[in-house]
């Protein structure tokens, strides 16, 4: 189910006076990763200065009408409106998409920053998915010379390949892309790091490097039958669309994130007969936005709480044919901020499967290793307090760098690193 968004004024004006205006706005400074500034943009719809509004909301993003539609908004900006205390939080995300949608028809422009003070600069970034193209964006604003080398012949990263359309257009990110290139960013396409684009070679050309080109490759959980035919990862499967034939078959994804939500939904979207989602967590500690969750079910997808797979079971052919679950309980854990899932021994049990997808989060590929830059331990760049990477001239942003995975935390690097570059 596409998320219908309100393109209607009188309902928007309505949304907007719902608001309370508060001094501290925890909507803005506890909620959201970007600390857009919410209410005074929804004053300003108020008073039905639209193109005022976006302009304030440009000054921390420049993917509105995207996070207004993809942001787990009730965990974030609305989870922490003070109207959501007694009632129904203010249609944060939905104020957000409207302007977002309302720049795109009027053609509304991204303000450049008064002080132009990385004129003559040149800069070459990385990957142009949502870090990449804030980082580039907030650095235009500045004057510098932007150039986003992407590995695709189109823009857009993980919104492009990661979301499937029936979460988010591809139009309505192709014309946010379009809007933010309008700030002078050149493009080269169908360049990729380690095969034909050379980081020393960037190195003569630039004054900086901004690397962002994320960490998609899905994770596995080094268990039994992993390597059977019929086992895939979610990001793969969403990035390359690959799919194998699932009409009448029974797939199991594993994970609670929102990777698992959309590569669940997909697959049936596509024919499948089952799909159940496998979670070795409550439904509570899902990291998938509530309404995710929710479509999911509506559509069918069958949800097994507290489950976690134990071995992948395959037929004379290699192929995956069972898997063998497990019931898990849930308990605090000494130092864990969260309970964590134990498994319940003898209470494993077999299910029929034709296909198994891994949904649990992913990590960088290996290129990375071959960038002469430090690692962290968990194979990610590692970068100092200003998103430097080991090389000072080199500095690396989102999930690459190990920042939390969601589009708005993405961006939030991508406009801290622009912001630390002088
Ligand atoms: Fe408006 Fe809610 Fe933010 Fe208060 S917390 S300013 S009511 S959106």
């Amino acid at each position: 189910m596409v998320r219908k968004m309100s393109n209607n004024k009188k309902e928007i004006i309505e949304m907007a006076q719902y608001c309370l205006n508060c001094k501290i706005k925890p909507c803005s400074n506890k909620g959201c990763p970007l600390n857009n500034d919410i209410p005074t943009v929804i004053q300003k719809i108020k008073e039905e200065k639209y193109e005022e509004a976006y302009l304030e909301l440009t000054k921390t993003t420049v993917l509105p009408a995207i996070c207004g539609r993809i942001c787990p908004h009730q965990k974030q900006c609305m989870g922490s409106c003070v109207r959501g205390i007694k009632g129904k939080p203010v249609s944060i995300g939905e104020l957000e998409a409207y302007l977002g949608d309302l720049a795109i028809e009027k053609d509304y422009k991204i303000a450049k920053n008064e002080i132009q003070d990385l004129k003559g600069r040149k800069i070459a970034i990385v990957g142009g998915g949502p870090a990449g193209l804030t980082a580039a964006a907030f650095l235009a604003k500045r004057e510098a010379e932007v150039t986003i080398y992407e590995k695709y012949n189109y823009l857009g990263g993980i919104l492009v390949h990661g979301i499937p359309e029936f979460r988010l257009s591809k139009d309505i990110v192709k014309k946010s892309i379009d809007k933010i290139l309008e700030l002078g960013i050149k493009v080269e396409y169908n360049k990729e790091i380690g095969k034909n684009l050379d980081l020393q070679e960037l190195d003569k050309n630039y004054d900086i490097i901004i690397l962002a080109f994320g960490a998609n490759i899905s994770s596995k959980m080094g268990i039994e039958g992993e390597s059977l035919e019929g086992v895939y990862g979610g990001n793969e499967l969403l990035e390359t669309k690959q799919h194998p034939n699932y009409n009448g078959k029974t797939v199991i994804v594993n994970g609670g994130g929102n990777v698992a939500m959309d590569t669940a939904r997909t697959v049936k979207k596509l024919g499948a007969e089952r799909v159940i989602v496998t979670y070795r967590r409550a439904r509570e500690q899902m990291p998938a936005e509530e309404k995710e969750i929710e479509d999911a079910m509506q559509e069918g997808i069958e949800f097994l709480f507290q489950t976690n797979i134990v071995k992948i079971i395959g037929d004379e052919k290699n192929k995956v044919s069972k898997v063998e679950l497990i019931k898990t309980e849930l308990v605090q854990k000494e130092g864990e901020s969260r309970l964590s899932p134990v498994n319940i021994e003898g209470s494993s049990y077999e299910m029929k499967a034709n296909y198994v997808i891994m949904a649990l989060g992913s990590h960088t590929s290996k290129v990375v290793e071959e960038l002469g830059l430090q690692l962290d331990n968990r194979g990610k760049i590692k970068v100092d307090e200003y998103g430097r990477t080991s090389n000072n001239k080199i500095f690396a942003i989102g999930d690459l760098a190990g920042n939390r995975g969601t589009v708005a935390w993405a961006a939030r690097s991508g406009r801290d690193v622009a912001g630390n570059i002088k």
